[in-house]
């Protein structure tokens, strides 16, 4: 599995040539390795041949939009995201974080900025995957299994299920610690999360929809106001 690696991969898509050159040099400065795709088609392309670990996309793309390349780019290969966008706009960033992404810059930004976003995210994502027991395994619960090691849910009647890096992540925190409450620190592993970041509720609205009957009145993932989030469900590990 790519991010398990030492070296993540950075995939760069932007097509503002300027903007680009100071994002890739300032990756080169901090020793990430990037690829760089000016249209959405050549960020999907790239992504086939190397999945990368974490893709920094601008919403404003030539060929496609950014939204919708976020959306495919997840269901091929689930990675972490960070979304570019010229516009302030509260829509795109909560629209951006429903579809999956972990952050979001404004520009313009300082590249010393990126680099503080990339290795926040980054960190989060490598000691998930150093936190997964030796062998990886998959979790069973309530008829669902999630192979931990490739990201891969399957519903109780078959269906496989997408599931972004970053709910992946979350779900995870929630498997290995089942009917236990955990709070918003705990479940990204950060601390000091800032009270007023809606992306933890965002993913776990998202979960919900995806693992819950009714999402309106969630059996699995419960929320216990003032502390946190519950999961319900004995988890077995195989
Ligand atoms: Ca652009």
């Amino acid at each position: 599995m790519t991010r398990a690696q030492p070296h993540p991969r950075i995939l760069v898509v932007e097509d503002e040539t300027d903007i680009a050159r100071i994002i890739c040099n300032a990756l080169d400065d901090y020793g990430f390795r990037w690829d760089h795709a000016a249209t959405g088609r050549r960020c999907l392309q790239a992504a086939q041949q190397q999945p990368p670990d974490l893709a920094i996309v601008d919403l404003g793309l030539p060929d496609m939009d950014g939204m919708e390349v976020i959306r495919q780019l997840q269901d091929a290969s689930p990675c972490a995201v960070i979304i570019l966008t010229g516009r302030n706009d509260v829509t795109d960033r909560v629209l951006g974080l429903e579809l999956g992404a972990d952050d979001y810059l404004v520009k313009p930004f300082e590249p010393r900025e990126l680099i503080a976003r990339v290795r926040s995210i980054l960190r989060r994502y490598l000691r998930s995957a150093d936190d997964t027991p030796a062998a990886p395994g998959s979790a069973l619960f309530s008829g669902w299994r999630f192979d931990a090691s490739r990201h891969g849910l399957t519903a109780p009647d078959g269906r496989d299920v997408s599931i972004s890096a970053a709910e992946a992540t979350m779900l995870l925190a929630l498997l290995r610690n089942p009917n236990r409450i955990l709070t918003r620190e705990q479940l990204i592993g950060e601390r000091n999360v800032d009270p007023y970041d809606r992306s933890i509720d965002v993913r776990i609205s998202r979960l919900r929809r995806k693992l819950e009957d009714d999402p309106q009145n969630p059996r699995l993932i419960k929320t216990v106001y003032g502390a946190g989030y519950l999961f319900c469900s004995a988890v077995a590990w195989e």
